[in-house]
């Protein structure tokens, strides 16, 4: 699965928007990402799963673990591909860690899997959760990086589609200029099929 193809897939399902967005950020942005759009189609989330545990299939990956909740749906198909355990965390009181009675072992081999890296935050507070468990974080995959190859989460980064689409301003956005009005992604004004 290539990058083109990655895109495209999020474009036909939907998940991926294109106008005048505000973000929670504060910023403005010509594109939306909504994953679970894209993991709506099962069958779309078999490929992507597939494409990433393809990548790491000689790794000898004990374990996949992901941040919930985005990470959840990937992590899941790409361990069942792998035929290994799967696990998450969970913010509690803001900091990650692992809930549920899920423990890793001494120097567990654990893959993390995000559906979306934008700063790297939470892959990076996963891997910090699993380390101080006693895990060995092998490397970290998400399907889209929407941070240019920018996001530093300490373990090598594995991305199956890289988005160049800059947040900006309001002061530096091109489409404010032209007086256009930036829509919040997820309000019910947008009539788009992938708000439903
Ligand atoms: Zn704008």
């Amino acid at each position: 699965m290539n990058d083109a193809k990655v895109i495209q897939k999020f474009k036909d399902t939907g998940a991926l928007l294109e106008g005048h967005f505000l973000l929670s950020s504060g910023l403005h942005s010509s594109v939306y990402l909504q994953c679970a759009i894209a993991f709506q189609n099962t069958k779309d989330a078999v490929e992507f799963g597939g494409a990433i545990a393809a990548h790491f299939k000689q790794d000898s990956i004990d374990t996949v673990a992901s941040p919930a909740i985005g990470g959840l749906v990937i992590g899941y198909e790409v361990a069942r591909q792998l035929g290994v355990r799967f696990i998450w965390t969970e913010r509690e009181s803001g900091s990650m860690t692992l809930r549920r009675g899920f423990t890793v072992r001494e120097g567990e081999r654990v893959l993390v899997v995000e559906d979306v890296i934008t700063t790297g935050g939470s892959t990076r507070d996963t891997i910090e959760a699993l380390r101080s468990a006693g895990a060995d974080v092998i490397a970290a995959a998400s399907i889209i990086d929407r941070s240019d190859g920018q996001a530093d989460v300490g373990v090598p980064r594995f991305s199956l589609a890289t988005l160049r689409v800059p947040a900006l301003s309001p002061e530096e956005c091109a489409a404010c200029q032209r007086g256009d009005v930036a829509i919040k992604p997820g309000s019910r004004s947008l009539t788009s099929g992938a708000q439903r």
